[in-house]
């Protein structure tokens, strides 16, 4: 392979080495430039000489201050760099360019599991709700024994499984921010994919009752929509494990009735809502796989669908891209609130958001969490932005959605269940990442990781940094992948394998 590196903007002055092994020093690239030491693949070479304090050029943005001269044809390390200041919140852009809308995308549609309240799933699951840790391991127990004992005669339905977490008691129910568990928690037990009403085992004495994850009327709504089969087992009621385990069991076998009646119908492209997410980013995550995910982000917003992308701290630094994107000044604003809410979040624990790049975000060439926001947003591809949520609301919007959530793949996750129906997730160190709830497809920045672990990535977006493949061509394959996903034709390997992580609801609250 002759030498390469891709310089995204013309204005950066740093570009990242493609070639997988890196190049020694002395390599001289077909612009003339030469390498005067080794660089690792995915880390920066400088473009042209640099003096102490000159800005650091990447995506056309500042990514840093030199620390000292910096000779051209040299590796550009993290401790070259000085972390600039986020963009302030105040005095940005508000909505002064959100893009025209593309010409909309019709035919496309997929064979999803239509629900009473409208809503579509792209998988037939029995989910049971727990309101508390304590009665998980019971839950667990029980939906092993649902599995092998009552589940082979309902063969319309996917899978049987515990809706566990660590929140429910012992917390500040009533402190600030509690509402941002509890309400990703109810709606993950209402989630398009379960069907329609929850089934909810709790313990008795929880500060997280059934009637605060649910108000009592909308229980009794639920009460209506099960039939009024059981929806709430008590354990502290019942006698006996024995027993908690029968009422279980009984209560299972009746919503499996229920669920195994559903049936795949077609439904357009527009029902579904695409959570993105990156994990393990490296510096080809911005110009690879979160580019053909902001492409297929694009074709959902012009099918009519929904797509969120999320990750507070790796959009903070790109916000200034992102206000003048707004569909309107009340959307910006909410974008800002979303920010700030976060960077009060972060001081309160003495932290920001320089806290997040990984030792493995490093590797990968990533200096800081500038950089790693500007590869990130690109995610969210090139539509208007339509609607901001809050942590833990639910996305009701069509379009492009900013759904705020923290950056840790296992919470962004979990907090996007409350929304999404399909989830697309891009890496560049790799990660086996997968969720119970609905399907994890994920797509890599580098052919290397494809290649290393064939198994586990389901899209290799790498073809784009060689130049085997588009933007757009793997966009088009992203998007083709995630209808064949929701239909149930077509596998991810997380859901091949059963790899599904545990949920873990965003407490930003006391523990007591
Ligand atoms: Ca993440």
């Amino acid at each position: 392979m002759e030498p390469l590196y891709i310089r995204v903007h013309e204005r950066d002055n740093v570009a990242i080495i493609v070639n997988p092994e890196g190049l020694p020093a002395g390599t001289r690239f077909p612009d003339g430039l030469t390498l005067i030491e080794n660089i690792p693949q995915a880390h920066k070479v400088a473009l042209r000489e640099l003096s102490r304090g000159e800005p650091v050029i990447r995506y056309g943005e500042i990514i840093g201050w030199a620390t000292g001269a910096v000779k051209a044809g040299s590796w550009v390390r993290e401790d070259l760099l000085v972390l600039p200041q986020p963009p302030p919140l105040d005095g940005l852009s508000l909505a002064t360019a959100p893009p025209a809308a593309q010409p909309p995308l019709t035919g496309y549609c997929f064979e999803g599991f239509r629900n009473q309240d409208g809503s579509v799933g792209t998988k037939n699951i029995l989910g049971i709700t727990t309101t508390v840790q304590c009665v998980a391991p019971t839950v667990d127990y029980a939906v092993q024994r649902i599995k092998k004992e009552i589940l082979p005669r309902f063969p319309n339905v996917d899978d049987v499984i515990a809706i566990t977490h660590t929140y429910g008691c012992g917390v500040a129910i009533d402190a600030p921010g509690a509402e941002i568990p509890i309400s990703t928690l109810k709606h993950i037990s209402t989630h398009p994919n379960l069907g329609g009403a929850p089934l909810i085992v709790s313990l008795g004495c929880e500060k997280l009752q059934p009637e605060r994850l649910f108000r009592a009327p909308d229980l009794a709504q639920l009460q209506v929509l099960n039939n009024d089969d059981p929806l709430l087992i008590r354990m502290q009621d019942e006698r006996g494990f024995g027993e908690v385990v029968r009422a279980i069991l009984s209560a299972a076998e009746k919503r499996l009735e229920q669920l195994n009646r559903r049936q795949r119908t077609t439904v357009p492209a527009s029902e579904l809502v695409v959570g993105s997410q990156c994990g393990g980013s490296d510096a080809f995550s911005g110009v690879t796989c979160n580019p053909a995910v902001g492409y297929a982000a694009d074709l959902l917003v012009r099918a009519g669908a929904t797509v969120m992308f999320s990750e507070v701290t790796e959009v903070r630094d790109a916000v200034h891209l992102l206000t003048p994107r707004a569909i309107n000044q009340d959307v910006a604003r909410a974008l800002i609130r979303e920010m700030k809410w976060y960077d009060d979040y972060l001081a309160r624990g003495s932290a920001d958001r320089s806290d997040n790049p990984t030792p493995g975000n490093k590797r990968g060439g990533l200096a800081n969490v500038v950089e790693k926001a500007l590869g990130s947003v690109a995610k969210a591809g090139t539509s208007a932005l339509m609607a901001v949520a809050a942590q833990g609301e639910k996305v009701t919007a069509k379009g492009l959605v900013f759904a705020a959530t923290p950056a840790s793949d296992f919470i962004c996750g979990t907090q996007q269940l409350a929304s999404m129906n399909l989830h697309i997730f891009t890496t560049g160190e790799g990660s086996p990442y997968g969720l119970a709830m609905v399907p994890v497809i994920k797509v890599s920045s580098r052919t290397a990781l494809a290649e290393r672990w064939p198994d586990l990535i389901d899209i290799d977006a790498g073809r784009i940094a060689t130049g085997t493949a588009t933007i757009e061509e793997v966009g088009w394959e992203i998007f083709r992948f995630m209808l064949d996903v929701a239909s149930g034709k077509k596998k991810t390997w997380a859901d091949h394998w059963g790899l599904h992580n545990a949920l873990a609801p965003f407490n930003p609250g006391p523990v007591t």
